[in-house]
């Protein structure tokens, strides 16, 4: 069978070659790997340009003027310019570097909401929220005798927009939802939930950790007040990603964390601090990663993502045909409009013993939660396994993995 699904313009073959750990054995069979929504598989080029770094510019950023320095600022601040054009900011200011989504969500909640937020004010997150889009919430809720409240999960997976309509009021000051559900791979309508926010005056913060490898991200026609991102996510390193903001809103913010490199001047009576997005990013950042980031954008930018997102729709599709005439198998989120997330249960069989026996024949799937306890108990279920698509997985590993449920079906029934 072919590695390539229908007319795509890609070179999967090709694509796959860049990964060097796809091409191994686990378990004695052929690496399958779909745990993407995980943390994706690093290109060459990624990899790559922390050797670089490494070995031939190591050094801190923004203070030295020796050569080796200049080109370690250098590299840096053009990530912030390639993410500037990734997700369409209208300025590279608007960018600040974080450890990753859950960071960047922390920051708003820290600095944002603690300057902002007052008791009796309401936040919506939905039910679909990863828990690091839940739990920062709720500890600023709890200091500040705020209220938060959630947007319903239709049985498809998708959310209640007429529910969320209806808990719009002048009391809510933000609407935190995510792009693409890391467990059931709904996308959400972000651009009209924003749109409704905006209307109530409430402001918008939209979890991007799933979207950056699959979904285009223009924040400016979204006009989103915050949107979080994690390169490992989009083929970059772990440890770094990205916070956009409003230059306006994050220019009224106070500093989140406070050291070096966020301040302009500093006495013991006095501290000034530093333009936005130095404000925002105390201390030595980590700066190979951050530089590394720009090779993984790079990779998708080159690649072109809707060409990556329509290839990854026909795997999910496949996947999702392919498994329909399995006995006893469940697909747990069915909305229309999903990222290549296949996530499932079979009657009988409990998640974690499905992904042990995949893992037997080299396919690594996630089971359990996968962070969204909430939506585990909204469906009744203790989590469900995940299949999570990449651009370079193929219609083979489909069928491998396919087979291999196939068997385990056979096996324990
Ligand atoms: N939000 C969503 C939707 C996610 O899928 C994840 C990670 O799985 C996160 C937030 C947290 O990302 P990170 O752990 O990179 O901060």
């Amino acid at each position: 069978m072919s590695t390539e699904v229908g007319h795509t313009s890609l070179d999967i073959d090709k694509i796959r070659k860049e990964f060097p750990i796809l091409d191994q054995s686990v378990n004695g069979k052929p690496l399958a790997y779909f745990d993407n929504a995980a943390t994706t598989q690093k290109p060459r080029q990624v990899i790559d340009a922390l050797t670089e770094y490494y070995s031939g510019y190591n050094a801190n950023i923004h203070r030295g003027i020796h050569t080796l320095a200049e080109k370690a600022t250098h590299a840096f601040e053009q990530t912030r310019v390639a993410m500037q054009t990734f997700i369409n900011a209208g300025e590279k200011e608007e960018i600040i570097f974080t450890k990753g989504t859950t960071d960047s969500i922390n920051l708003v909640a820290g600095s944002w909401g603690r300057k902002e937020i007052q008791k009796g004010d309401e936040i919506i997150l939905s039910g679909l929220e990863h828990h690091s889009n839940i739990v920062p919430w709720q500890l600023l809720a709890q200091e500040k005798e705020a209220i938060i409240r959630v947007i319903p999960v239709r049985e498809d997976g998708s959310l209640d927009m007429d529910a969320f309509k209806s808990l719009l009021t002048n009391r809510t000051r933000l609407v935190a939802v995510n792009h693409a559900s890391n467990s059931l791979g709904t996308i959400n309508p972000v651009a009209e939930i924003t749109s409704l926010a905006h209307g109530a005056g409430a402001l918008v913060l939209i979890d991007g950790a799933q979207a950056g490898a699959h979904l285009n991200i223009d924040v400016q026609a979204l006009d989103c007040d915050f949107y979080a991102l994690s390169a490992h996510k989009f083929y970059g390193p772990t440890g770094t990603g990205a916070l956009y903001g409003k230059r306006a809103i994050l220019e009224s913010m106070p500093p989140y964390q406070g050291g070096g490199e966020m301040i302009r001047d500093v006495s013991f009576t006095h501290t000034t601090y530093n333009d936005i997005p130095y404000k925002f990013e105390a201390g030595t950042p980590n700066i190979a990663d951050v530089i590394a980031m720009k090779a993984a954008i790079d990779f998708i930018t080159t690649m072109n993502k809707s060409s990556m997102a329509a290839y990854e729709s026909e795997l999910l599709a496949y996947a999702t045909e392919q498994t329909s005439s399995l006995p006893g198998f469940r697909v747990i989120g069915t909305a229309a409009n999903k990222v290549s997330v296949l996530s499932f249960l079979i009657e009988g069989i409990h998640p974690f013993d499905i992904g042990q026996m995949l893992d037997a024949r080299g396919v690594a799937v996630r089971t359990g939660h996968h962070c969204t306890q909430p939506l585990m108990e909204h469906f009744g279920i203790e989590g469900t396994v995940r299949a999570s698509f990449a651009v370079y997985n193929t219609i083979k590993e489909i069928d491998q993995m396919v087979e291999g449920i196939d068997r385990i079906i056979r096996f324990l029934k």
